[in-house]
C-alpha cells in the first residue's frame, strides 16, 4: 500500500522533470508512513535515525513538492510549525492534539459535518468545508506517563 504511494510520487517527480533521488524517496517514505502528523524536524530526526543523510533544506523542499503533488497534506495547529500527513485515507477528519506530548489523534464524526452544515445555513452560508482541532491532555499524559 505504502509502495504504491511512493510509486505515485516517483511518477509525479518524473512528470515534472524533478530529480528522483534516494533522499527524496526516503523523505516521502517517512511522511507517508502510518505514524503521521510529523513536523519537518521530526521527519529529519527519523531520517537520521534510519541513517539517511538529508539536509533540512532538502526536507523542506521535498515536503513542498509532496504537498503540491496532492499526496501529502499540510496541517497547521497553531504550534508555530507545520505537520504533514498522507492524503490518501480519511479525507475528512478532525484532530485532537495533546498539549503536553504533542500526540495527534484523528477522528471522524458525521454529527459534526451535519452540525457545521446547519450552522453555516443559519448564517446564510453555503458550506464548503470546516476544520476542527481539539486541544487537551491525552490519557497517557493524564496518567503522568506521557513521553515524547
Ligand atoms: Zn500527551
Ligand atoms: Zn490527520
Amino acid at each position: 500500500m505504502g509502495d504504491s504511494v511512493i510509486e505515485a510520487f516517483r511518477a509525479y517527480l518524473r512528470e515534472h522533470n524533478l530529480p528522483v533521488t534516494p533522499q527524496r524517496l526516503a523523505i516521502a517514505e517517512v511522511v507517508l508512513s502510518p505514524d503521521r502528523h510529523r513536523s519537518a524536524d521530526e521527519i529529519a530526526q527519523e531520517l537520521r535515525a534510519r541513517g539517511v543523510a538529508v539536509g533540512t533544506a532538502t526536507v523542506y523542499r521535498t515536503l513542498e513538492v509532496l504537498v503540491r503533488s496532492g499526496l501529502v497534506v499540510e496541517r497547521d495547529f497553531g504550534e508555530g510549525f507545520k505537520r504533514y500527513e498522507s492524503a490518501r485515507d480519511m479525507p475528512q477528519h478532525e484532530h485532537l492534539l495533546c498539549t503536553v506530548c504533542g500526540r495527534v489523534v484523528e477522528f471522524q464524526d458525521e454529527r459534526l459535518d451535519r452540525m457545521s452544515t446547519l450552522l453555516a445555513e443559519m448564517h446564510g452560508f453555503a458550506r464548503q468545508s470546516h476544520r476542527l482541532v481539539i486541544y487537551g491532555v491525552c490519557p497517557e499524559c493524564q496518567r503522568g506517563s506521557g513521553a515524547r
